[in-house]
C-alpha cells in the first residue's frame, strides 16, 4: 500500500535531529530504506538521515551528544541519542569509478536532488522532511506502487561503476517482492561477471538477505546465471534430471523448494541451498537405470564448507551449515534410543534444525509427502519428551563422574572408558541414568 500524501511518523530522535539542524540553518531528510517502508506500509527500525551539512558542521551542531566519526571520509558521522544510533550523512556525489567498486572520491554538495542521484534504485532515492513533504525526482514513488526495482539513470552505467548493484537489485527484488524492470534487468545479465570486482563479505551479506526474502524463488529461477556465477557449483544443478521415482523435479528447482520451505535463518537457508550441491558429481544408475547418489551428503558437506569459506560466512556458521548438510539424507528411527544418540552427537538446536532441513526436503522431492512429514513430527515429539526429562546428552550429564568411577576400582585409561561405555548404555536405554544404576552397570559387566 503506498500513502504517498501521509506523513512519515518520526522517532522523537530524528525530530529533534532535524530541528537542531534546521535551527541552525541546515537542511535534512530522512532518505533510503526508512521512507521506501513507510510507503510500503512497512515497519520502519532505521533512520538514515542526510544532510547540507558538512560533516565538521553536524559534529559542531552535535557537541553535546556522543558522536561517532563512522565515515568522516564518505560524509557520514553516528549520532547517539538516548538508546539509538543514527547516521547522519552530508549530501554527496561520487567521482568516477575505476574500479567498479568504489567511487575514486567523493565530492559533498549543497544539494539534495545531486545526492538522491547517486543513490542506487528509484525506490531508494526519495527524501521527506515534515517541512517539504517528499523529494522523488526519479519516480520512486510511482516504481513502488506498480513494485518494480529500477536503476537511478542509465543501468549499464550505474552497474558498471558498482557492481554489487547487481546483486542488490536481486536483493530488493526478493526482499520487497518487486519485479526487476526490463532494462535494468538487461543489464544485470549484461554486467554479472562484474560481480567479481566486489568483495565476497559484501556479496555474502546479500545473499543472506536476498535467500530470506519472499520472492527468493523467483528471483533465485529468473536471475539463476548470476547465482551461478556466483556459485558455480550450483550450475550443475540446473535442469538436472534426478531420474529416481522419489523425484519430481529437476535438482536446482528441488533445491529452490526447498529453500524456500525453510524458516527464513540464513545459514540454516544456505544449508538447503547447498545440501544437494555434490548430486550430480555422486549419480550411479543401477541395472534398472535408476539414479542413485551415495554419500552425496559427505561429498557436498565438503563442497559447501569450501564455498562458504570462500564467501567469508564465519566458522561458527559453517560448522553449523555444513553439519546440516553432512547428516541432511540420514534416517533417523523413531526411538528414543536413536533420537537421544543424534541429540548427543549434533546437540539439541541442529538437531532441530536438520529436522528442519529434513522436512523441507522431502516437502520438496513429489507431490504428496505426507508420510515422510508425519515421521518428522514424530521424531519432534520424541526428541521433546527426552528434553522434558532432564536428558543425558553428553558425558558430564552422566551420573558418575570420573572420580566415582576411580573409587570404584578402575584406574588410568580404564575410566575414559567406563564413562563412554556407560554413555552409550545410557543413550540406547540400557541402563537408567542414576548412581546406583551406573555403579551396578559398571560391576555388572566388569566384575574382573
Ligand atoms: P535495508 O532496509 O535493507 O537497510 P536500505 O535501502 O536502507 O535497505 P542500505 O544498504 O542500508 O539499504 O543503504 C541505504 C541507502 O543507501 C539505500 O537506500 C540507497 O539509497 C543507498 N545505497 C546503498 N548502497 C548503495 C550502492 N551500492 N549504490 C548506490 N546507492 C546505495
Ligand atoms: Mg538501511
Amino acid at each position: 500500500m503506498v500513502t504517498v500524501n501521509k506523513p512519515m511518523d518520526l522517532p522523537r530522535e530524528i525530530d529533534l535531529i532535524f530541528s537542531l539542524l534546521s535551527a541552525r540553518g541546515y537542511s535534512a531528510y530522512v532518505v533510503g530504506g526508512a521512507v521506501r517502508d513507510h510507503l510500503m506500509g512497512r515497519c520502519v527500525n532505521d533512520y538514515d538521515v542526510c544532510t547540507d551539512a558538512l560533516p565538521n558542521e553536524v559534529e559542531a551542531v552535535f557537541s553535546d551528544f556522543r558522536v561517532i566519526e563512522t565515515g568522516l571520509k564518505h560524509g557520514t558521522v553516528t549520532v547517539l541519542i538516548g538508546d539509538s544510533s543514527i547516521e547522519i550523512t552530508t549530501f554527496r556525489t561520487d567521482g568516477s569509478y575505476s574500479d567498479g567498486r568504489h567511487p575514486d572520491s567523493v565530492d559533498f554538495t549543497r544539494d539534495v536532488i545531486k545526492d538522491l542521484s547517486r543513490r542506487d534504485f528509484t525506490v531508494n532515492a526519495i527524501a521527506y522532511s515534515p517541512k517539504e513533504g517528499y523529494i522523488d525526482p526519479f519516480g520512486g514513488c510511482n516504481d513502488i506502487k506498480a513494485s518494480i526495482i529500477r536503476c537511478v539513470g542509465d543501468p549499464i552505467k550505474r552497474f558498471s561503476e558498482d557492481a554489487l548493484r547487481i546483486l542488490r537489485a536481486l536483493r530488493f527484488s526478493s526482499s520487497l517482492g518487486f519485479e526487476i524492470d526490463k532494462e535494468t534487468s538487461d543489464a544485470i545479465f549484461k554486467l554479472k561477471s562484474n560481480l567479481a570486482l566486489v568483495s565476497k563479505e559484501r556479496i555474502r551479506d546479500e545473499m543472506k538477505k536476498l535467500i530470506c526474502g519472499d520472492g527468493m524463488s523467483n528471483v533465485m529461477h529468473y536471475y539463476r546465471d548470476v547465482i551461478g556465477f556466483l556459485i558455480p557449483e550450483l550450475t550443475a544443478t540446473f535442469d538436472y534430471d534426478q531420474n529416481n521415482p522419489h523425484h519430481d523435479y529437476d535438482l536446482f528447482t528441488h533445491t529452490i523448494k526447498t529453500v524456500a520451505y525453510l524458516p527464513k535463518d540464513p545459514v540454516l537457508r544456505f544449508a538447503g541451498l547447498l545440501h544437494d550441491i555434490a548430486k550430480p558429481l555422486s549419480e550411479s544408475k543401477d541395472e534398472n537405470g535408476i539414479s542413485h547418489f551415495y554419500r552425496h551428503a559427505q561429498s557436498g558437506a565438503e563442497i559447501a564448507e569450501a564455498i562458504m569459506k570462500d564467501l567469508r560466512f564465519s566458522n561458527t556458521e559453517i560448522k553449523r551449515a555444513v553439519t546440516l548438510i553432512r547428516h541432511h539424507d540420514g534416517v533417523i528411527e523413531e526411538t528414543e534410543s536413536a533420537v537421544g544418540r543424534k541429540l548427543s552427537k549434533i546437540g539439541v538446536d541442529l538437531y532441530f534444525d536438520l529436522l528442519d532441513l529434513q522436512r523441507s526436503d522431502n516437502a520438496s522431492q513429489k507431490e504428496d509427502t505426507s508420510l515422510r512429514a508425519e515421521h518428522n513430527e514424530v521424531l519432534r515429539r520424541i526428541a521433546n519428551d527426552i528434553l522434558k526429562k532432564e536428558p543425558c546428552l553428553s558425558l558430564s550429564d552422566l551420573a558418575l563422574d570420573g572420580n566415582d568411577i576411580k573409587d570404584l576400582g578402575f584406574k588410568g585409561k580404564e575410566i575414559g572408558k567406563a564413562l563412554s561405555i556407560l554413555f552409550d548404555a545410557v543413550i540406547n536405554g540400557e541402563v537408567e541414568n542414576t548412581k546406583e544404576g551406573l555403579t551396578h552397570f559398571l560391576t555388572d559387566n566388569f566384575k574382573d
